[in-house]
């Protein structure tokens, strides 16, 4: 298990843009703007003035703006830039996260049976445990 021994103002703060920061603007709103330390925004888009204007509109404060084209990036962006706390709606794109990185998977429509109440998850990224 990680633990998180740095003052607060020392850790990097990673989060996805689609299905997490646009599902929860406001809250993600003020969670950056609280943040102490830096904030590096991490997402799966080739646009990169859409999500600046997306980041934008949604009163977002962030450091760094990386745009991946490929599910393994994320994990690799995550080592590179030393994310303390990284937060996406995606389990595909948690499972290669070292184990040093606090991760939270954001609970939404695509990865969450709200009917069911259950979560959505694949072979390759769900066990069940009983
Ligand atoms: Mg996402």
């Amino acid at each position: 298990m990680p633990t998180t021994s740095q003052n607060a103002s020392g850790l990097t703060l990673g989060i996805d843009l689609d299905g997490v920061i646009t599902d929860a603007p406001d809250f993600f709103s003020a969670w950056t703007h609280s943040w102490p330390g830096k904030v590096i925004i991490i997402t799966f888009r080739s646009d990169r003035q859409k999500a600046i204007d997306d980041l934008a509109s949604r009163n977002i404060k962030w450091n760094e703006l990386v745009l991946v084209d490929r599910f393994d990036a994320k994990a690799e962006i995550i080592e590179e830039k030393n994310v303390d706390l990284y937060i996406d709606d995606q389990p595909e794109m948690l499972i290669n996260i070292k184990s040093k990185t606090h991760v939270m998977l954001f609970r939404n429509g695509g990865n969450y049976d709200f009917d069911e109440k259950k979560w959505m998850l694949s072979e390759q990224t769900g066990k069940l445990v009983c």
